[in-house]
């Protein structure tokens, strides 16, 4: 397996890029690609439409199939948040290394680019393709452009291994997510003559407490003991409406969201809300203000992932790994988009879930050691 000591300097390195998601991953990028020009590998960049990004696509060996290994290069924001050291430099303490990123997901982009000399050292039966992309952390928007190119201008691997925290866990299933953007218009008026408005704030509390019943309700329908919790999951997220207390206000946001079982009906709850609306809402809203409504729009959908029975790629990380049981996650990764576009993928990567996107965020140097030799263990399987 390929050394701790340069998986660590590559990481050192990658946490020093500030690859929030709002900003540039070009240089991150960049000195990837140098990474891997100076190894005798040469990439594909997949540029966003503004050209402010892009994704990475690499092989290594020769032939059809191969292992994708695949990781997003962005990460979620510092701001509003204690960081005990510089959340850009990484900062060892008690075996863990500490940084924005280590554990969502530099740390497994730095075990797999450690791991290049080794991947370039055997003769492998299939290929090894190293994917990089960029905003998975709103919506899982990066790769897409890169997915449309599979089996076209960039290779289709046989089975795709996300490195996303799982504790080299194998996660076979992740539910979906849905957000949505709920706008209430209604009339303004005076303060000291509401009936003459529609308040949209108090039309929207109605909403958000329809919202609240609706998830209760499917808390007590759903049970898949797979995920935890092992139901759907609704909630409110933000609200904003009114200019002024002395207004009544017309116009009132709510963006919410849906983390969906696999087997859920995606379409379910905006229909309840809206006929919720209709019915109980609207008319007497109308009333007042013939033009009132309540519109629904979904803003980002991230397909739930469910792995074929006979998935070649859980069973392959399940061999590398040695577990003899897999589990579902709550929180979505890039996997189920992989799966639609026609490539079995499984997630497993170093790093507990629970430090991703958190204060102090890190990764442990045992966590990076188990990556680094489940990618040893993969160069061997691979061996010709
Ligand atoms: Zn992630």
């Amino acid at each position: 397996m390929a050394s701790l000591s340069d998986a660590k300097d590559l990481l050192a390195k990658l946490v020093g890029f500030d690859t929030t998601s709002a900003k540039s991953n070009l240089d991150l990028i960049t000195f990837v690609q140098d990474y891997l020009h100076r190894n005798g590998i040469a990439s594909t960049l997949v540029p966003s439409a503004d050209d402010r990004k892009a994704s990475l696509y690499a092989t290594i060996g020769d032939g059809e199939g191969g292992i994708g290994l695949s990781g997003h290069s962005d990460c979620v924001p510092v701001e509003g948040q204690t960081w005990t050291s510089d959340p850009f430099t990484l900062t060892e303490r008690d075996g863990k290394l500490y940084g924005r990123g280590t554990c969502d997901m530099k740390g497994f982009i730095a075990c797999v680019l450690a791991s290049v000399p080794l991947f370039k050292a055997r003769k492998l039966k299939e290929p090894i393709h190293i994917i990089i992309s960029y905003d998975e952390e709103v919506g899982c928007a990066g790769v897409r452009p890169l997915l449309a190119l599979l089996g076209e201008n960039l290779p289709r691997p046989r089975v795709i291994i996300v490195g996303e925290p799982t504790s080299m866990q194998v996660i076979d299933g992740h539910k979906r997510i849905d957000v949505y953007l709920t706008t209430v218009t209604g009339k303004e008026a005076h303060s000291s003559l509401p009936a003459i408005g529609v308040n949209a704030i108090s039309v929207a509390a109605k909403l958000v407490d329809e919202i609240d019943r609706v998830a209760a309700e499917i808390a007590t329908t759903e049970n898949d003991p797979h995920f935890e919790p092992p139901y759907s999951t609704v909630s409110v997220g933000m609200i904003e409406g009114g200019t002024a207390p002395n207004i009544v206000p017309k116009t009132c946001e709510i963006r919410w969201q849906i983390r969906g079982l696999p087997s859920a009906d995606a379409d379910a709850v905006p229909g309840k809300l809206a006929a919720f609306a209709e019915k109980s809402l609207l008319p007497q809203m109308r009333k007042v203000a013939p033009e009132a409504s309540v519109e629904i729009e979904s803003q980002t959908s991230v397909p739930a992932f469910s792995a074929a029975p006979q998935s070649d790629a859980v069973a392959l990380a399940m061999a590398l790994t040695g577990a003899n049981r897999t589990s579902g996650v709550s929180y979505a990764t890039e996997a189920g988009l992989f799966e639609k576009a026609g490539c079995p993928a499984v997630v497993c990567g170093p790093g507990d879930i629970a430090q991703a996107h958190a204060a102090d965020e890190f990764v442990s140097i045992a966590q990076l050691e188990a990556c680094l030799k489940f990618l040893g263990d993969l160069t061997e399987h691979l061996r010709a």
